[in-house]
């Protein structure tokens, strides 16, 4: 069910009914536009649904949900799965007593002022942020043998594969193509995916899609994140560091607000 009051939040926060709704969504909504999902979508589903479980700090109902999901794909060794296997496993939760994706699609800091606006690809944005921040605080990943490109990679293959503005998806999959194989660390994919969402927020700027209420800005704004903006010849430049300190903040587990939640 799309709620359609509208309900205050803070600009300044991330919220966990955003987050689960976008996996949510996912999972019942975009993959189950596929009949079957060919080798190549069930690869990108398995990376999607791995991220998700090393890096999201999600609430134990989900997580525990998506440790199973994870295990069942990992198990699923055929080169195709028709979407109705994965819909009625999920249905029974894989037969583990009350195990559920929690229901709700509800936007909260992803709401649109108008029902056709923001929503899920907001929340798709804010999600994959959030992973790119918590695999760079995450120790284990940390270590020297992680992949530094592990979650943008996920993030290209759901993209690629699934993301229903099929426009948006070859746009993304260009700017991955032109400078993704540039990330050599976790920093570096952090503010990677920051400046292409900046790239993507300016060519966006003024466009039919671009919700009054929520204009497309260079994020974040100086009123926001004074710190990360400076001039060099008259030029605007970014603090890249302070960006960085930025990010880590806003994304951090314990900033998430669990309001609105059922
Ligand atoms: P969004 O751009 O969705 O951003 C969500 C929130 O993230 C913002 O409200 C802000 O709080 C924060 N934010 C903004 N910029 C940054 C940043 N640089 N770093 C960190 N946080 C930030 N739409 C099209 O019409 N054409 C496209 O080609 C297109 N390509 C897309 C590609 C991808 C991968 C995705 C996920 C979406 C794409 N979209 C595209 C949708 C578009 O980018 C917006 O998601 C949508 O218009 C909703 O905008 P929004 O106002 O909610 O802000």
């Amino acid at each position: 069910t799309i709620s359609e009051a509208w309900q205050e939040f803070d600009r300044s926060r991330i919220y966990m009914a955003d987050l689960e709704s976008s996996v949510s969504y996912a999972l019942r909504v975009e993959v189950g536009t596929h009949r079957v999902l060919t080798r190549k979508q069930l690869s990108a589903l398995k990376s999607y649904v791995s991220v998700l479980v090393k890096y999201f700090p999600g609430r134990p109902i989900m997580m525990n949900f998506l440790q199973v999901l994870n295990s069942w794909l990992k198990s699923y060794t055929e080169s195709e799965l028709p979407y109705s296997t994965l819909e009625k496993e999920m249905e029974n939760g894989f037969n583990v007593p009350n195990l559920a994706l929690p229901p709700t699609i509800k936007w909260v800091a992803c709401q649109g002022s108008r029902t056709h606006f923001r929503g899920y690809p907001c929340s798709v944005w804010t999600l994959f942020h959030l992973l790119t921040v918590q695999a760079l605080q995450n120790e284990k990943a940390s270590s020297r043998d992680a992949d530094p490109q592990e979650v943008l990679k996920a993030m290209l293959g759901y993209i690629k594969n699934f993301f229903g503005c099929r426009e948006c998806a070859s746009h993304f999959e260009s700017m991955a193509t032109e400078s993704m194989s540039s990330v050599r660390s976790l920093e570096q994919s952090v503010l990677w995916l920051w400046q292409r969402h900046n790239h993507v927020n300016s060519r966006l700027a003024g466009a039919p899609s671009e919700d009054p209420k929520f204009p497309k800005i260079q994020f974040p704004p100086p009123d926001v994140c004074l710190a990360c903006h400076s001039e060099l010849n008259g030029e605007h430049t970014w603090k890249t560091d302070k960006v960085l300190q930025f990010l880590k903040e806003r994304f951090s587990a314990d900033r998430i607000l669990n309001d609105y939640l059922e």
